[in-house]
């Protein structure tokens, strides 16, 4: 089913609806989940792209800065080594003097600005100058762990991974390198230098900022180009889908346009040959039954006179049975009534071909319902007493004129009942009318044999009846249901029906007040209030009194 055709995608404005709206797009549009799935796909590959880009960049810029690091740190731990032992300073200020100096070679030779130099513990010398550490070194930058490496090994480089205050409060990543150094004069000292990482972070931050707008780009790109892709491919399927939507809607002259050599081409080519072969076998058929139908007519009316003939000299037969012998005389009585069952199934057969031709009309005029209803209850009347039945008749509203072809509605009616005394066994059977301002209803209800669901179903059906061997009374052709529904469609109503085996039938018919405007709700409700009831209830007015 195309539902999305002519609906918007998304509605901005209700938010809160967005979850539901996009759950119906998922389901309804094969190009949103298509574009979606391709999205979600594509940027889990992105993002893991992503993620072992920025490891791996972040991997070899720190590794290239270490190396270069240890590079620095130890040409500048050599020359300051050579000023240390180019120096035959023995008083206590002028191996600080020498020490000094080389740290400002230290700082000038490296990179590094961050140094700390320590006494050994341990070599106590009187001329020893003072521990000395940059300030960003202190304060456990420098770990135990470090400088009991570089204690114990004085040839070897180590280093260390560490935060380093920044100016503004913060701190940035950092290496410290320690080696040692020996003053000849004081004994050996640990040399320290701090280098700062905070280049490297930026340029990895910059990478990662880059490549993240880059894979943004990337599934735009990729949703906009998946987008395009699909639409090529939806949209002929779409086209499809409409089209034999219209073609099981009824509408045979629809066909998809044919273009190209490809498998939508060919789809649209036998879609279009299927539509071609189904219009042309419903144009067969609907020949095949105007036929049929002009047949049925043909020979109904050709009977008509003949059946006349028969029926006039069945009347002569009939008129003088007293005077044949008993044989004879029951013959005459069979023929007199198998003649007038004949001429009742020729006048309803006569009738369902007018509907099926359209040539029916209807003439209404303002009519009282519940008049009519009793005009119809007294014309069985007869009928009724031969099979002990007791009609009533319950009319509290419905006595107001309504617009009705006074002819059809008295022929459902009359085919209700007659249905509800054959059916009814003896029971009585109530007859309620009742309206609104935009219909009227009538029910007639039995208390009779009754009906399952499955023969319910079938009841409008023609020719169809329950059980064809039930005895019959008034000579039923299986149409009669049939054409009261066409009367009642004909006046813009409807004819429902309930049924339970044991416990009766009830048929309502409901007609519009106004012909051609649909009744709507019926002031009268399938199924009866006593659905359940073996016998109606003892209220109501008997027709007799009506
Ligand atoms: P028929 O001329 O046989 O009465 P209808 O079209 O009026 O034709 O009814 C078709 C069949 O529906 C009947 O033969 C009967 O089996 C069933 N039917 C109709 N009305 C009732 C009813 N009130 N109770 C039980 N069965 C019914």
């Amino acid at each position: 089913m195309i539902t999305r055709v002519g609906r918007p995608w998304l509605d901005w404005r209700s938010w809160r609806s967005w979850p539901q709206q996009l759950l119906r797009l998922w389901r309804e549009s094969l190009q949103f989940r298509t574009v979606a799935i391709t999205l979600g796909l594509s940027g889990i590959a992105i993002l893991l792209t992503g993620v072992y880009l920025s490891l791996s960049v972040s991997n070899n810029l720190f590794q290239s800065r270490l190396e270069q690091v240890l590079l620095d740190s130890s040409r500048a731990t050599s020359s300051a080594q050579h000023i240390l032992d180019a120096s035959d300073a023995t008083d206590r200020a002028a191996v600080q003097a020498v020490l000094t100096s080389a740290r400002i070679s230290i700082n000038a030779t490296s990179s590094s600005r961050l140094s700390a130099v320590f006494l050994i513990p341990g070599a106590t010398s009187a001329v020893a100058p003072q521990d000395f550490a940059s300030p960003e070194l202190r304060n456990g930058a420098i770990t135990p762990e470090l400088r009991a490496q570089v204690q114990q090994n004085p040839d070897e480089q180590y280093w260390q991974s560490v935060e380093l205050p920044t100016g503004d409060g913060g701190t940035a990543p950092g290496i410290v390198v320690g080696s040692q150094i020996l003053l000849p004069a004081a004994g050996a000292y640990e040399l320290y230098l701090g280098y700062s990482l905070a280049d490297a972070e930026n340029t990895l931050l910059f990478v990662q900022q880059t490549a993240f707008i880059a894979a943004l780009a990337l599934m735009l790109l990729i949703g906009a180009v998946t987008w395009v892709v699909v639409r090529f491919v939806v949209t002929p399927i779409r086209v499809a889908a409409e089209t034999s939507q219209k073609l099981a809607a009824g509408d045979l002259e629809v066909r998809i346009p044919e273009k190209g050599e490809d498998v939508i081409a060919t789809l649209a080519r036998s879609f279009n040959g299927m539509a071609d072969s189904l219009q042309s076998q419903i144009k067969e058929l609907a020949e095949l039954s105007e036929v049929q139908q002009r047949f049925v007519s043909d020979v109904s009316h050709e009977l008509r006179t003949p059946l006349t003939t028969i029926r006039l000299a069945g009347d002569v037969l009939y008129d003088q049975r007293a005077t044949f012998p008993p044989a004879t005389e029951r013959t005459a009585e069979l023929l007199h009534t198998q003649v007038e069952r004949f001429e009742v199934l020729l006048g309803d057969l006569l009738e369902i071909s007018r509907y099926d031709a359209g040539s029916v009309r209807l003439e209404t005029e303002p009519t009282n319902l519940v008049h009519l209803a009793e005009d119809a209850i007294d014309s069985m009347r007869s009928l009724a007493e031969k099979n002990g039945t007791e009609v009533r008749l319950v009319a509290p509203g419905g006595h107001l004129s309504t617009e009705l072809d006074p002819r059809r509605i008295r022929r459902i009616v009359r085919n209700l009942l007659g249905n509800a005394i054959e059916h009814g066994e003896g029971k009585p059977i109530v007859v309620s009318i009742d309206s609104t301002a935009s219909a009227v209803a009538l029910m007639v209800r039995d208390y009779g044999l009754g009906m399952t669901e499955d023969e319910a179903d079938r009841v409008f059906d023609r020719f169809w009846r329950a059980d064809p061997s039930r005895q019959r009374t008034i000579g039923g052709t299986g149409l009669g249901l049939a054409i009261s529904l066409e009367d009642a469609t004909l006046h813009s109503g409807r004819i429902e029906v309930w049924s339970s085996p044991g416990r009766g039938s009830a048929f309502l018919l409901v007609v519009p007040r106004i012909v051609g405007v649909e009744p709507g709700e019926s002031p009268l409700l399938l199924p009866p209030e006593d659905a359940g009831a073996l016998q109606p209830a003892q209220e109501g007015r008997r027709d007799d009194d009506a």
